[in-house]
């Protein structure tokens, strides 16, 4: 390792990769790097450095080459199976049968592996979206900015929930925590400071570091960055992003393995027809071998593993469309069962573009008017202009707004932005509008310590100095907070009186009440000497300056995504850290059901878990609540037998989203430390797009039913024409090669199309499924077995009837072929609606996907029934017109049984079809 002094004397200080940082001072360490703290870098400096450092980001684990993922698509015992019979094939100089055996091989091997690799792009396409975001001081200005665009000297603003997003040597630490089990495997967080530490020390002891790919659980803090991308700590540990994740969920697993023992059970009984065959009915063995391989082609289900994954993926893609970004694959299934929804409310279920419309000095109530975040309105008392001027304690209150704040603002173009948290930005924007200039204001008032925002205390405070030896505390919270920390408030001509608590309550709630998020401020005078906050500092001792009401409208989505909650029989819940009255306004705003029972934090305290089990069924507003709660919520929904989906936005929300079966986190406003614990991240961190995950999740439930209720039935109406035949020593209808055909060409492209299939019309209004309903229930086997019995009558029906006129065998078959092709066609129109009926002309219709897997397969269809060569390697015949059309009345027949079928089943089991409402039916 290289010693301090010798990197001082290089000329060019950065990169040094290999600096002992920690053992510098800060001021040191920002010399080295030629940076300013309170500056940051310029944009070229920054552009010089990330052409020398790279992005700051880790090389990706090394994939698959794709040869080798080709190869292993020929892993699969059927295919061993198949390659076999090709052997067999060839060496009895069928070579016609060998050649198209390869080719089905062949065939399934490219879509396997064009499958998969579109599966993968879905994944990749995801893991970008969840890049992290870094605050950083650039050109003197707060910005936000992708964590991979990182320079060694930028300097970075870290809070709780935060991941550390590059290696940085702190400046600042205001009780600073980090978790740092990634790097130490110690799960417990470490207190940080900004004192050097001895060379010598380990890694997890370098305290005044913060590493890159850990997450800050507690604290504020500034740092300069030390070290990027494969530089960094985190750059060592060589298999850490070796799991890319497969695509899978547990259904499909079970499914995968359902398949694999499925192809064993078919295999020995294709083993046992096989010597029934050659020693009972003493077919000549090739014969009968190629019969039994063809058998086994058409029972095991081989395209369906494939065809589940691009049901994933097509709803992984879907999800990603509305915003919502999967992060566990589990979650595209759980989603679709998901039976209460709680969520937050600011920016969740409301904009989060706030603006201060009321405000409440003494005994006087303002107004404020203006637009969006633009810092120019007017103040009006009683629908009278007001000059600030005349009013000290509302020029106390704004400059208490603009110091006891994170926020920044900036002009974009035309537009004004907020840097921070919108709500602080929309403090800004009223500290402006009262007069004051806050950048003027923070550089008078420099700020000397923080006790930063913690849901749980819901307040804030800061500590101020200027340069005439003055020091003031700030704080700004929740009303009832800062009313219990005040013993006095300021009369509107600045005069300190005793506190009326009783009428502040009752400004709160009046403000409350409109809808609006109340906050109030207080101050305190210190001596100068007086430099580190305590909490004991702010409490009982504080000045109350004011209210502070502020509009967050409600989406406009909201209401609707809401209505379809209750049509598809999902509760909602919304559970907030806001005012009670704010919570019931809102609650009213969007059409939830029982706006006026809330529940605050302290009753849920004083709810036993049976009571509160209860009320829970009723209760759907909830506030003033903190993370803690949200925990309780959800384990006490569990128990009532809900699947819950559950949002969050900051560090003490993970346990509650990790226990949710849907943990929710916000993609905009919310935490790297919720993020990780979340299944589902939603880009636009809006309610609307929950919503139209759970409606994702039941259409990718739904064609993986419908995937299975095509592919078995139609395996086994297959596999049964065969065996039957084979018993009953009758000639077989169809030949091996032309099983093999029909199974992997067209089974699987047919199966394909509803992995595509959009959203049945009632999807949204049925009651979720029960959360451990099976996919192979009765009535999918009844189907089976239904759908097995008319192939057999389709299929041996055309057979023997083309044989009664007197066509050859050959002929004979290539009906028969058809037919099953053409009833395979049929069946996959009645699969694509379940839970109607496909008599109407948006089913017929179908969709894309659909109409071009069957122009595919009629091309094909057509090409080896009349085309000569195929003929020839088919044993086929061409078809006369009339047989076309018998064929096609056939493929008709067999639709109109199985839809009166259904139809019959739906009225028998639920009596209202428009609106059904119970589960399965195939
Ligand atoms: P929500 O569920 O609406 O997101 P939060 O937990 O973020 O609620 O906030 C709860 C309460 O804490 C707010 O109603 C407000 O009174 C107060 N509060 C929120 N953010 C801040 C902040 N930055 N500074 C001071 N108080 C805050
Ligand atoms: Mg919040």
């Amino acid at each position: 390792m290289n010693r301090p002094s010798d990197a001082s004397q290089e000329q060019h200080p950065i990169p040094t990769d290999a600096l002992a940082w920690y053992t510098l001072p800060a001021e040191q360490v920002l010399n080295l790097l030629e940076v300013n703290e309170q500056a940051g870098l310029s944009a070229a400096q920054v552009q010089a450095r990330l052409e020398r450092t790279g992005f700051n980001r880790l090389p990706e684990s090394a994939r698959r080459p794709a040869w080798l993922r080709f190869l292993l698509q020929f892993h699969n015992i059927l295919i061993y199976v198949l390659l076999a019979s090709a052997a067999l094939t060839a060496m009895l100089q069928h070579l016609w049968d060998t050649v198209v055996i390869v080719a089905v091989v062949l065939a399934n091997a490219v879509i396997g592996y064009v499958q998969e690799g579109k599966a993968e792009q879905a994944m990749d396409a995801i893991r970008q979206m969840l890049a992290p975001c870094a605050a950083v001081i650039r050109a003197g200005q707060r910005l936000g900015v992708a964590g991979e665009v990182l320079v060694p000297g930028d300097i970075v603003l870290l809070e709780a929930g935060d991941k550390v997003p590059a290696d940085l040597r702190l400046l600042h630490a205001n009780r600073l925590q980090i978790q740092e089990a990634i790097l130490t495997g110690e799960s417990a967080p470490v207190e940080k400071h900004i004192q050097p530490v001895r060379l010598a020390a380990p890694l997890g002891d370098r305290a005044c570091m913060a590493f890159s790919g850990t997450l800050v659980t507690c604290g504020q803090a500034t740092g300069v960055v030390v070290a990027t991308g494969t530089s960094a700590e985190i750059g060592r540990i060589s298999n850490l992003l070796s799991g890319v994740e497969t695509l899978t969920t547990p259904l499909v697993q079970q499914m995968n393995v359902f398949a694999r023992w499925l192809t064993l059970l078919i295999l020995s009984v294709a083993g046992l027809l096989l010597i029934y065959g050659h020693f009972v009915r003493h077919y000549p063995f090739t014969e009968i071998f190629m019969v039994v391989v063809g058998l086994s082609v058409a029972a095991i289900p081989e395209g369906l593993p494939a065809v589940l994954t691009i049901s994933l993926a097509v709803g992984v893609r879907a999800m990603a469309r509305r915003n919502a970004i999967v992060r566990r694959l589990p979650a595209i299934e759980t989603l679709g069962s998901v039976s209460v929804i709680c969520t937050d409310k600011t920016g969740t279920l409301t904009r989060n573009e706030m603006m201060v419309a009321s405000v409440v000095i003494s005994d006087l109530t303002f107004t404020v008017d203006g637009a969006g975040y633009q810092p120019t309105g007017n103040m009006n008392l009683a629908d009278q202009l007001i000059d600030t001027a005349n009013h000290p304690t509302l020029a106390q209150l704004g400059r208490a707004a603009s110091l006891c704040n994170d926020a920044m603002l900036r002009q974009h173009e035309q537009a004004w932005k907020v840097e921070g948290d919108p709500m602080e930005g929309a403090l800004l924007v009223f500290s402006a509008k009262a007069g004051i200039n806050s950048e003027e204001e923070r550089g008078t008032w420099a700020r000397t310590d923080a006790i930063p925002f913690d849901a749980k205390h819901r307040f804030m405070a800061t500590l101020h100095h200027n340069h005439d030896r003055q020091a003031s505390i700030y704080v700004k919270g929740a009303p009832e907070q800062i009313l219990a920390m005040c013993t006095q408030q300021r009369g509107s001509a600045g005069a300190a009186e005793r506190l009326d608590a009783d009428y502040w309550h009752q400004q709160a709630n009046t403000i409350a009440s409109k809808g609006q998020r109340v906050l109030a401020f207080a101050i305190r005078s210190v001596p100068p000497e007086h430099t580190v906050l305590q909490l004991a500092d702010v409490q009982g001792t504080l000045t109350l300056l004011g209210l502070v009401g502020m509009i967050d409208p409600p989406r406009p989505e909201t209401i609707q995504a809401i209505e379809q909650c209750q049509a598809a029989g999902i509760a909602v819940k919304m559970i907030t850290g806001d005012h009670s009255g704010t919570a019931r306004a809102i609650g009213y705003q969007i059409g939830l059901q029982n706006p006026d029972r809330v529940l605050t934090g302290l009753d849920l305290d004083a709810m036993s878990d049976g009571v509160l089990k209860e009320a829970l069924k009723e209760v759907n507003i909830f506030a003033r609540t903190s993370p803690e709660h949200k925990l309780r919520l959800v384990t006490l929904l569990q128990s009532n037998g809900m699947t819950v989906a559950m949002t969050g936005d900051g560090v003490n929300d993970a346990p509650a989203l990790k226990r949710a079966d849907a943990g929710i986190a916000m993609g905009g406003k919310g935490s790297e430390a919720a993020k990780e614990a979340a299944d589902l991240v939603l880009a636009d961190d809006n309610f609307a797009s929950i919503v139209a995950a759970v409606r994702e999740g039941r259409t990718v439930y739904d064609n993986i039913k419908k995937v299975l209720s095509w592919t078995l039935p139609t395996n086994a109406g297959e596999t049964m024409t065969i065996i039957v035949a084979l018993l009953f020593g009758f000639t077989l209808p169809v030949t091996a090669i032309q099983i093999l055909w029909i199974n992997l060409i067209t089974a699987v492209t047919l199966g394909i199309a509803l992995a595509f299939e959009p959203t049945e019309e009632h999807s949204m209004r049925r009651p979720p499924r029960a959360r451990h309903e099976p996919l192979i229930s009765g009535a999918l086997v009844w189907h089976m077995v239904l759908v097995s019995i008319l192939f057999l009558c389709g299929v041996n029906g055309i057979f023997s009837y083309a044989l009664d006129r007197g066509y050859s065998v050959e002929l004979a078959r290539t009906l028969a072929v058809n037919t099953l092709v053409v009833m395979e066609i049929f069946h996959l129109f009645f699969i694509r609606n379940l839970y109607g009926t496909s008599f109407t002309w948006k089913a017929i219709r179908g969709t894309k996907v659909v109409w071009l897997t069957i122009a595919v397969v009629t091309v094909a269809q057509f090409a080896i029934t009349y085309v000569p060569t195929l003929q020839k390697v088919f044993a086929t015949e061409a078809v006369s017109f009339m047989d076309g059309l018998l064929i096609i009345g056939i493929g008709m027949a067999f639709f109109a049984l199985i839809e009166i079928e259904k139809q019959i089943r739906l009225r028998l089991t639920e009596p209202g079809i428009e609106t059904p409402s119970a589960g399965p039916t195939v």
